[in-house]
């Protein structure tokens, strides 16, 4: 029997919220064919609740995919593993580690399980790396009627484009099945940088690394680049994690000199100057993944590669100017271009700016403010993240949204996986 429990459910930055009628835990297909069939509706998919936007949220079932996960298959030959859906990253990376396997490449956190990292377009930095769903060479799902159905990149590809990047809308994932990379050794550099260096050698700094990226820190005019490249040495001392005490130290000196930018600057830049480069080595995901408990809300849009040093200057210039509430770092990473239908990567290198809000406080205002820089340069909205776009805004901006709504009308006709949410962002 399934796991079935009312609660009130809500999100890890605690901005979404819902009341669902169930919380199903199904055992297997059989059963979670029977929920998406009988269920009180909307029937939607949770993965570890850390999207910003209410995917998730239901009135109806709330279904958690926990029981299908696991390594269920790999081959040490071609560098395959099929993984239940439900499977944390954490999890996954200590799995695939054991079996010789790596994932190319990673996010901040390893919190978000595989079914949520491809429900959004999740992913990490670098030119020459693809996000998570571009790993995918075969998915499993339940459809809307409950049965279930196999695609596969070598049979069907359109099919895998058109599910690669699915919000939960196109049917409960079972099982994956990835490409991975023989498991690998990390190098890891941090280093702070004069913004202005940053702005100038832009591209430069982030396309002569196998990954990197730059935290802006805002009102210190420095900027953290961080570089990641394959290394031979063994794994090192990882040593410990600062980014939460740095956080704590920008919060205070942000309440006590709001009013008072010009110190801010000072003190913050000065402190940043100081920064000791950081350099080591260890296996992949502890180079990758950090902590995050400081719980803030975030927009991230997706812009052309080209854009990137323009569109970040005038963000920094509006929250500079008007927001002087805001603390947390700015995250600018890369991202490689791929050909699923709704990958805000579709057929575009990439610059993805994201900005942070501190949980406690409103972030509406700034996200606000900062949304029109990021759309007049033809940005995509990151599908986990705040945005204010509906379903016509997303027509224009993905060439292939037609042709991806007609699948999602064959895999679930009924409408069981449409929220009032998803039926304001898709064609329905
Ligand atoms: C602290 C923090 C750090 C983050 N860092 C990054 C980052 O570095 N890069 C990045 O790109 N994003 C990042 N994110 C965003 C996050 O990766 C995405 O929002 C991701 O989708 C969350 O995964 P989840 O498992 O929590 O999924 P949820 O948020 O629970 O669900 C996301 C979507 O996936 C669907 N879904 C989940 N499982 C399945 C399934 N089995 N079948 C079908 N649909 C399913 C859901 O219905 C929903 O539409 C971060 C978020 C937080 C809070």
């Amino acid at each position: 029997m399934s796991n079935i429990a009312t609660s009130t459910w809500s999100n890890w930055s605690g901005n979404v919220r819902a009341t669902p009628r169930q919380i199903a835990r199904p055992q297997d297909e059989a059963e979670l064919g029977d929920i998406i069939r009988t269920g009180p509706g909307p029937v939607r998919i949770i993965g570890s609740g850390h999207s910003f936007t209410p995917l998730v949220a239901s009135e109806g079932t709330i279904l958690d995919l926990g029981n299908f996960s696991g390594l269920k298959a790999h081959d040490a030959t071609r560098m395959t593993a099929t993984i239940g859906a439900g499977t944390p990253l954490g999890q996954l990376t200590q799995l695939l580690h054991a079996a010789g396997q790596g994932l190319p490449n990673m996010g901040d956190i390893d919190r978000q399980t595989i079914g949520g990292a491809l429900g959004t377009a999740t992913h990490g930095s670098g030119l020459g790396l693809g996000a998570y769903h571009t790993q995918l060479l075969k998915v499993r799902i339940a459809d809307g009627r409950g049965q279930i159905r196999e695609f596969s990149k070598d049979s069907q590809p359109e099919m895998v484009q058109a599910v690669g990047v699915n919000l939960g809308a196109f049917g409960a994932m079972t099982e994956v099945t990835f490409q991975n990379m023989p498991s690998y050794r990390l190098r890891r550099r941090r280093r702070a940088l004069p913004l202005e260096q940053v702005l100038q050698d832009f591209d430069s700094l982030l396309r002569s690394h196998r990954s990197a990226e730059f935290f802006v820190i805002p009102f210190s005019g420095h900027a953290l680049h961080l570089s990641y490249d394959i290394a031979e040495e063994p794994a090192g001392k990882h040593p410990p994690e600062q980014d939460e005490d740095g956080l704590k130290t920008l919060k205070t000196l942000r309440n006590v000199l709001k009013r008072v930018p010009w110190l801010r600057r000072k003190l913050i830049g000065s402190a940043l100057a100081k920064v000791k480069p950081e350099d080591f080595v260890d296996v992949w995901f502890g180079a990758y993944v950090s902590e995050r408990r400081t719980r803030f809300n975030e927009m991230e849009y997706h812009l052309p590669f080209e854009v990137g040093a323009k569109a970040l200057r005038e963000v920094i210039t509006v929250l500079e100017r008007d927001f002087p509430e805001v603390y947390f770092p700015l995250e600018i990473r890369s991202v490689m271009a791929d050909e699923i239908w709704l990958s805000p990567f579709y057929r575009r290198a990439t610059c993805s700016i994201a900005v942070h809000h501190d949980a406690a406080e409103d972030p509406a205002a700034f996200f606000r403010a900062v949304e029109p820089i990021f759309r007049k340069y033809d940005g995509r909205p990151h599908w986990g993240k705040m945005h204010s776009l509906t379903a016509r805004d997303f027509a224009t901006i993905y060439p292939r949204f037609k042709d991806a709504m007609e699948v999602r009308r064959d895999i679930d006709p009924e409408n069981r996986f449409i929220s009032p949410y998803l039926a304001k962002i898709l064609d329905v």
